[in-house]
């Protein structure tokens, strides 16, 4: 067992190619950590880097309380599993197996025993004596992890090893792997880029973009409060609605997000107020999950929105309805794209110091007490990366019909706010 430390690990290939910038991370002995993120962001680099097969170029690696940057991969005792895990051609599964423990020179018998007890965990006992080239892909991944685990290194790392599977057994294998390294207590780093892997197998989870740590936390804490949009986007199914507004604070009411013709107001006594106040007049952006959505016959005013049903998907367990409701939207793979710095969580939006009294005088006029504008806001200038597109909300078993128009309560605390650069205007809880 081993605990890993990344202080500042980056990563630069041949060409000044940065794969991985600046991540400080603490994987826990005995944890199933999961590195996650899109194809290219840098988790098969990061896994690389602890297992020694590339260089750390920037930073520190600590394996188990040391300096690991110049140990061979030999000395860390750690032990990988690819996408295709590669066995013995010539070897049964027993044989491959085993390989590991002659190497090492362990007593005959006792390797046996082992390996008979590693099969019949891994659900392959009766594969014991044939040849990898008989296995399907399945069975040739379980025995690779049995190959791997079977020397019982302190650190097992493992490269995508479902996605050469069929969904079925991908859900199958990703319970029993789970299940076998917690119960060998074994320090795990996965990769995947599959979101609902990660979410089911993980103790906690990095999400990573171009390089860049975006969020570490259980899957609880990064799906229910996420750092930044990316985070929030990446880990929702159904999509997440992701609305472009303008925040504006109004005395006698709270801080009233316009969203394109609609409005939700957040009010005073919401813990988010101060971090908005700083934001009066510029862009904010809104991510409310599907089921954070409502439809219901009468709104609550300031948290109510409205549609009118275009699409709908049935999933058996509820209805997936597309509503036209003339707000801006944004794509979360446009937003704070450009943002390299630090972990995101690191950064806080100031709360404005002595919270509304200071911006009252200038304040009072703008909207009158139900909200409503008296004076038109400066036209805002924006990038440019959002686009007209739809509310999308769960209206359980009921099937709305095509055209109708809903009205949709939005469950403000559960509504997630970011800055324009996608990061959340409050630190998410850690
Ligand atoms: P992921 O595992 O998230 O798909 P990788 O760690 O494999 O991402 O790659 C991160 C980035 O580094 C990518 O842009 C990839 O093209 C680049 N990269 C990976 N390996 C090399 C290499 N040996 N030489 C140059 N660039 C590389």
């Amino acid at each position: 067992m081993t605990d890993v430390v990344l202080d500042g690990v980056s990563k630069v290939y041949p060409g000044d190619q940065r794969a991985v910038r600046d991540v400080h991370l603490h994987i826990r002995e005995g944890e199933l950590f999961v590195l996650l993120g899109p194809s290219g962001c840098g988790k098969s680099t990061i896994l690389r880097m602890i297992a020694g097969l590339e260089e750390v170029s920037e930073g520190t690696l600590w394996l188990n309380g040391g300096v690991a940057n110049d140990l061979s991969p030999r000395d860390r005792n750690v032990a990988m599993v690819f996408q295709e895990g590669a066995l013995y051609p010539h070897r049964t599964v027993g044989g491959n197996m085993m390989f590991p423990l002659e190497v090492s020179g362990s007593d005959r018998a006792e390797a046996r025993a082992k390996v008979t007890e590693l099969t019949r965990a891994l659900g392959i006992s009766s594969m014991i004596d044939r040849m990898p080239g008989t296995l399907s892909g399945g069975q040739r991944q379980r025995a690779a992890i049995g190959r791997a685990l079977i020397r019982e290194p302190s650190l097992f790392l493992m490269d995508e090893p479902l996605s050469s599977l069929d969904a079925g057994l991908r859900t199958e294998l990703r319970l029993e792997i789970a299940a076998l390294v917690r119960s060998t207590g074994t320090t795990t780093v996965y990769v995947t880029h599959d979101q609902v892997e990660a979410m089911t197998m993980a103790d906690r989870i990095a999400v990573l973009r171009d390089g860049v740590l975006e969020d570490v936390g259980t899957p609880e804490q990064i799906y229910q409060d996420p750092a930044t949009l990316f985070v929030a986007a990446f880990l929702s199914s159904p999509p997440i609605n992701l609305l472009q507004g303008t925040a504006w604070a109004v005395q006698d009411l709270g801080v009233v997000l316009e969203l394109g013709p609609q409005r939700l107001t957040v009010p005073w006594s919401d813990p988010r107020s101060p971090s908005l106040i700083s934001l009066h007049g510029r862009t904010v952006l809104c991510g409310i999950r599907p089921d954070a959505l409502t439809p219901v016959h009468e709104g609550t005013p300031g948290r109510t929105l409205t549609g009118r049903v275009r699409v709908l998907e049935f999933h058996g367990h509820d209805w997936l309805a597309y509503a036209e409701a003339g707000i801006p939207t944004v794509d979360a793979n446009s937003v704070g794209a450009q943002r390299k710095a630090a972990t995101a969580g690191a950064e806080q939006a100031r709360a404005v110091p002595g919270g509304l009294g200071a911006f009252g005088g200038r304040l009072r006029g703008l909207f009158g007490r139900d909200g409503s504008r008296l004076e038109p806001p400066p036209e805002e200038e924006h990038e440019g990366h959002h686009r007209r597109s739809d509310l999308i909300f769960t209206s359980g078993t009921r099937r709305p019909d095509r055209g109708e128009e809903v009205r949709l309560e939005v469950d403000l605390d559960r509504m997630l706010i970011f800055r324009e650069d996608g990061v959340r205007i409050t630190p998410p809880r850690r």
